[in-house]
């Protein structure tokens, strides 16, 4: 039976956002930023400028003519000094460009609010926007936004609910920008001819609950819904559900249930380029951890380096033993402080050896309580089992790509067992077996 507005499984988590309070800082532009081409869920872009290339704020500097692509802007007035393959989170080698800046922030001279007048010219100007999920996944906002033919959507949601731990960059957007908000959203609902949105928001998060109702729920057909505080309230299939009650099955989209969910902070920033036409160059990262001297939200230029952004957050109390883009549940763990803030960074976290540890794993006393937490009605043990022989068959039986990777799993675990770890290897050992499948039959093909 569910509670209401509350899915299955799920754990409750420690809040720790310590820098809910602190208005959001803007950092000066580094000395060089580093800005890969691939900042998306879906192809790399080709770069547009070689070293030794003079570029302006907001000019592109890679694109793409594949549709599951954003195309990557200059965040800085500069010159390229490098276009090369860097190695980024993940062990991934991906085309960047590095620029030095010139310290003069010059625009793009041909940069001018986008005109819209349909949809059409709408999905075009968030294609030219760069927009991508700012929530964390990355998707290509101009694809998200074209849902197939066919589809009947009904209800836009916000997602503003920002369930992990220490983050809280969404909360100070909607506490300084709510009006941007409110635009993005009315917008998008004019563009998509919408007469229904919901912003569903935690209830941990009553001051951001006030405005949004004070500032965006008086506007017609838009409401504002605070859900139950637990993790991961914020997983799209799990706000679906909270808002609308309706359930996405494995394998289908959000469109499939007549949905579009778009981040809070995304919506506001189309707002923002609808009125000035710069493209997304900066970005609000809630930077702390028990290692960070001054925890705080610094507004950044897209590329900075970690380095630059922890020193001008007082640098470092302790040493770290892990540092983390995103949250502590799903964020990527960083293997150096050279790589640089990216579109869907929203956290930096730094920890300790105490939290920056993997726990030493014991036998599994057979509780079931990593099933009892798993949103997405898995079996983690067996999951686990499967990618630990790596037997694609168990992997594929027991639904191994449903697997949010939300990591509830492995927080309830009273053994310490690496759940999530082995499950994103049973991952890839599918995806490595469908690759090897699709070549031999192109080769046979021929
Ligand atoms: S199996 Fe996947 S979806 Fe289920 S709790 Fe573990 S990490 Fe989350
Ligand atoms: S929670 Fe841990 S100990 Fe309990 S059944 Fe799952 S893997 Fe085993």
């Amino acid at each position: 039976m569910f509670r209401r507005n509350l899915f299955r499984g799920g754990a409750h988590l420690p809040h720790l956002k310590t820098t809910a309070d602190h208005p959001t800082v803007v950092m000066p532009p580094p000395n060089k930023v580093i800005i890969p081409l691939l900042q998306h869920m879906g192809v790399i872009c080709e770069p547009t400028v070689q070293e030794g290339d003079f570029v302006q704020v907001g000019q592109i500097i890679g694109d793409s003519h594949k549709a599951m692509a954003a195309p990557v802007h200059s965040s800085v007035s500069g010159t390229v000094t490098n276009v090369d393959f860097q190695l980024w989170a993940g062990g991934i080698q991906v085309l960047t460009v590095e620029i030095e800046t010139d310290g003069l922030q010059t625009p793009l001279k041909t940069l001018v609010p986008p005109t819209i007048t349909n949809k059409a010219e709408f999905l075009a100007a968030v294609r030219v926007s760069g927009l991508v999920g700012l929530g964390g996944a990355g998707f290509p906002a101009h694809v998200k936004l074209s849902p197939p033919p066919g589809a009947k959507i009904d209800t836009l949601i916000i997602n503003a609910a920002e369930c992990e731990p220490y983050i809280t960059s969404d909360y100070r957007e909607i506490l300084e920008n709510s009006s941007n908000l409110l635009g993005g959203i009315q917008l998008l609902m004019r563009q998509l001819g919408l007469s229904r949105c919901i912003i569903g928001i935690e209830d941990n998060k009553p001051a951001a609950i006030a405005e949004l109702k004070k500032v965006c729920g008086r506007a017609k057909g838009v409401s504002v819904m605070p859900l139950p505080t637990r993790y991961p309230q914020g997983a799209e299939k799990m706000l679906i559900w909270a808002t609308t009650r309706r359930s996405v099955p494995t394998g289908k989209f959000p469109s499939d249930v007549n949905v579009i969910v778009m981040n809070v902070t995304s919506v506001s920033f189309l707002a923002e380029f609808a009125k000035t036409g710069m493209p997304l160059v900066k970005k609000k990262v809630t930077v702390a951890g028990p290692c960070v001297a001054h925890p705080q939200n610094v507004e950044v230029r897209i590329g900075t380096p970690l380095k630059d952004v922890f020193a001008f957050a007082g640098g470092f109390s302790s040493q770290p033993r892990k540092v983390i883009m995103g949250g502590p549940m799903m964020g990527v763990a960083q293997h150096s402080l050279e790589t640089a803030v990216v579109k869907h960074t929203n956290a930096l976290l730094a920890f300790g050896s105490e939290d920056g540890e993997l726990p030493e794993a014991s036998a599994c006393i057979r509780c079931g309580r990593c099933s009892d937490a798993c949103p997405m009605s898995l079996l983690p043990l067996e999951l686990h089992r499967a990618a630990l022989r790596n037997n694609l068959e168990d992997l594929s039986k027991y639904g191994t790509m449903a697997c949010m990777e939300c990591g509830c799993c492995s927080f309830v675990c009273p053994s310490k067992i690496h759940l999530v770890q082995a499950i994103r290897l049973g991952k890839t050992q599918l995806r490595i077996a469908a690759a090897r499948t699709l070549a031999r039959a192109e080769g046979a093909a021929k």
